[in-house]
């Protein structure tokens, strides 16, 4: 980190500073400008607290150097983080296509669905067991029963079970079926929950906060990381803005921005970022363009009848559509899918 000292400070008050940053276990090298003294601090900064040197007297800013979700950083690892997923993996040249409805509803639309996305190409499942709703009267998913549907759809077609974890005491049973344990945007800094996937055996797909800025989204992905669980996905699935022609903000430039702040792989979720079947399609396209190594989308046979967000939705047909015009984007940036 750098200290950047006062215009005024005395030289007291940098070697005091030169002092704490070596009780810190850092070394201080002092840089005389013309206007003001910096202290440039040598050493791993990322556990020191940089909000105590702050408020040393003569002191006017810290300034990092390094990220602070250190094993996230690609400093940390240059190379991507490739995930195994089904019979393909996230992070690789191949884009993962993750498709299937927003809830479990029953068995024989899970089954349909399932049968539909793997002919299409998809190499995960999707499909809420646990659905954290933001009406306490809506459709609350079929819980284990919903696991079991999932279970059985995998032994169908090969796909891999990604699903919904909303609670820490939930992660053992959902880690039962499930192949990747997603957490929803609702749930991005709730730490209890970071902590017991982080736990777990299984991959995790960590959605975006609806309000979290990349930063924070890297740092939930971080507790994660430190507990020991070294596979997480992340998911931009849209941000909260002024905007409401679409349910949520799509931010395509938060895929390369990511790229190049981690390692892990980033997929997008045009879904839920737009809340509209009939942008799905270009939003998929944005997505691949920019770099998303996965998508994921939600798929329903009766979009009109479907128990949760019909509206985005697209049916089975619509998903071979968009796979073939999301191939050729893939093709022209260098991947395949
Ligand atoms: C979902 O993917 O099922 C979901 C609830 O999404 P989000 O957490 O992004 O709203
Ligand atoms: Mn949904």
């Amino acid at each position: 980190m750098i200290v950047v000292m006062q215009p005024k400070a005395t030289p007291e008050q940098v070697r005091h500073v030169m002092d704490r940053v070596e009780e810190m276990g850092l070394a201080p090298h002092v840089i005389q400008g013309t206007e003001r003294t910096v202290v440039a601090c040598v050493g791993d900064e990322r556990l020191k607290s940089a909000e105590r040197l702050a408020v040393a007297p003569g002191v006017e800013k810290v300034i990092p150097v390094l990220a602070r979700y250190k094993i996230a950083s690609r400093e940390a690892r240059p190379e991507p983080t490739v995930i195994p997923l089904g019979t393909g993996s996230v992070g690789a040249d191949r884009v993962a296509l993750i498709a299937g409805p927003c809830a479990v509803e029953d068995r024989a639309s899970l089954l349909e669905i399932a049968a539909a996305v793997r002919e299409a190409g998809a190499v995960g499942l999707r499909g809420g067991a646990f659905k954290p709703r933001t009406d306490p009267y809506a459709f609350q998913g079929l819980a284990e029963q919903g696991l079991e549907f999932l279970a059985e759809a995998r032994e169908a077609t090969g796909l891999a079970i990604v699903t919904e974890v909303v609670a820490p005491e939930h992660v053992p049973l959902v880690a039962r079926y499930a192949d990747v344990l997603q957490v929803g945007t609702r749930n991005m800094q709730n730490f209890a929950l970071l902590a017991a996937v982080g736990g777990a055996a299984k991959p995790v797909l960590l959605k975006r906060g609806m309000s979290a800025t990349l930063e924070e989204f890297l740092l939930a992905a971080e507790y994660v990381l430190a507990c020991g669980n070294k596979q997480v996905i992340l998911c931009e699935r849209g941000i909260r803005t002024f905007e409401r022609a679409t349910r949520f903000t799509f931010s395509v430039a938060a895929i390369p921005a990511l790229k190049h702040m981690t390692h892990l792989p980033v997929i997008a979720d045009p879904s839920h970022a737009t809340g509209r079947a009939d942008l799905v399609e270009p939003v998929s396209r944005a997505a691949v363009a920019a770099g998303a190594d996965g998508l994921l989308l939600e798929v329903h046979p009766d979009p009109e009848n479907a128990l949760v967000d019909g509206a985005q939705s697209i049916t089975p047909e619509a998903f071979g559509r968009l796979v073939a015009s999301c191939r050729k984007v893939a093709e022209a940036v260098g991947r395949s899918l």
